[in-house]
């Protein structure tokens, strides 16, 4: 939809870091025709309808640039858990659901992505290609992947590392099937990459394939990355070598490769994967759940790594990304005030663009750009005083202040309503989804404990 916002604080996030007061932005053809003073625009481009927006901020859309949606399906109820939750639930709970399950779970996701002023989302799992398309016609800006493994994922929790070519088939051919119905699709806004799931659960036959097809698709890749001590364990038993090493060894690290997590990386690990050009998707609010994320984030920012924000699972947040990614980047210092709020902001706006390889398109508010925005409400008590905008939205930002969603130029979200999804609806269906995949993990693993938390409950 072609229109000028006037009279907006615009945090362009362009590489002045330019905050204009009463600016302006003009957007046609789901692009951004111009950014200036109100005045300007307003001359310049009369004929376009106007939204004003007094007392308000013009943000670019956040970028998650790594979650699980599905994984929604957990919130309440592993976060207490540490690593055993990978291969003990998350794995397991994403074969028990159904299409029907992951299709509302899915948009749980988006509509809460949405609510957090987010406007891509960076999506590797499993069985994608099943719900891919309820999410790509809600007009988020997508990166989908098959998390691919070639180890019996089923098994990992019982202890046994098995590879098995069969299994790993399965997904692949899931990826290419994702990438057949997906890749460029929906003008664009809908892309693919691939996906080796971990280090622990991918042999040098899977890591190959996937090289395979990244080549013959032209596609960036993820994975995720030292994020478990047994993860680390397992690659030393198996390849004798860190995870980071066993990536390098078999041609899976690059400028094109986002790894998750980093928790576990040695010195030489971090040094190796900055030389390679590798980005960071910095899960630090979901990591910290059991105490501030352990990853050597400030020997990461030192070695001038591209870090960016990731929500990975049970969240959608990116607000809470930002302030809970802000303090873990200050505990890797060793307490003190740097990196600055600045920092957080571009790890969740430029540096996920930056990841993506999609920085002429996104990541900040700039004439030639998609149109991707989010508005905020700065009359709300939080952002009183205003003395520092990024500096409120990073350490007090919430859900609540976020008014509407903007990709390529039409509204997903406006004045606090969600146009692209029936709300209410999805909530529902997205609550009994979760009892169900809940009731089908246990009737496929009987012998799985419920955690605690679903053990206290009448
Ligand atoms: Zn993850």
């Amino acid at each position: 939809m072609d229109l000028k916002f006037l009279h907006a604080t615009v945090l362009t996030q362009n590489d002045n870091r330019e905050l204009l007061e009463d600016g302006g932005v003009a957007v046609k053809g789901g692009r951004i025709a111009a950014v200036g003073r109100s005045t300007e625009i307003e001359r310049a481009h009369a004929a376009l309808p106007t939204i004003d927006l007094s007392g308000k901020a013009l943000i670019p859309g956040l970028i998650n640039a790594h979650t699980h949606v599905l994984l929604l399906a957990l919130r309440g109820t592993v976060e207490d858990m540490g690593a055993e939750a990978i291969y003990g639930y998350m794995s397991p709970i994403s074969f028990a659901m159904e299409d029907d399950m992951r299709r509302a779970l899915a948009l749980l996701g988006v509509a809460e992505a949405l609510r957090s002023g987010t406007s891509t989302l960076v999506e590797p799992f499993r069985h994608v290609v099943n719900y891919a398309g309820a999410m790509a016609r809600t007009g988020m800006r997508l990166w989908f992947a098959e998390n691919c493994a070639d180890a019996l994922t089923l098994k990992i929790r019982h202890g046994i590392y098995e590879f098995d070519r069969a299994w790993g088939e399965t997904f692949l051919e899931r990826e290419r099937a994702l990438i057949e119905k997906f890749h460029g699709t929906h003008g664009g806004r809908v892309h693919c990459q691939v996906a080796g799931h971990a280090p622990d659960n991918c042999s040098p036959w899977m890591l190959r394939q996937l090289n395979d097809l990244k080549e013959k698709h032209g596609l960036r890749r993820t994975v995720h990355m030292a994020q478990s001590k047994g993860e680390v364990a397992q690659v030393r038993k198996y390849a004798g070598c860190t995870p980071a090493q066993y990536l390098e060894r078999h041609d899976w690290l690059g400028a094109d490769v986002v790894g998750a997590h980093w928790t576990w990386c040695t010195d030489g690990d971090v040094a190796l994967l900055a030389r390679r050009g590798v980005h960071m998707a910095h899960c630090a609010a979901n990591s910290s759940r059991r105490g501030p994320h352990t990853a050597p984030v400030a020997k990461i920012l030192d070695a001038g790594v591209n870090v960016c924000l990731g929500t990975d699972n049970m969240t959608e947040d990116m607000l809470q990304a930002m302030k809970i990614g802000s303090i873990v980047h200050r505990g890797g210092y060793g307490g003190g005030v740097n990196p600055p709020p600045q920092h957080a902001l571009d790890a969740a706006t430029r540096n996920g663009a930056l990841s993506l390889g999609a920085e002429a398109d996104i990541g900040s508010i700039e004439p030639g750009k998609k149109a991707d925005l989010a508005v905020l409400n700065l009359r709300d008590a939080c952002m009183v005083p205003r003395i520092n905008l990024v500096s409120n939205l990073v350490h007090y930002g919430h859900q609540g202040m976020v008014e509407s969603v903007m990709v390529d130029g039409e509204f997903l979200m406006r004045d606090g309503r969600i146009l692209c999804l029936d709300e209410p609806e999805v909530l529902r269906n997205a609550q009994e989804a979760t009892a169900g995949a809940w009731r089908r993990l246990h009737e496929k693993n009987p012998d799985l404990p419920l955690p605690a938390t679903l053990r206290r409950q009448p």
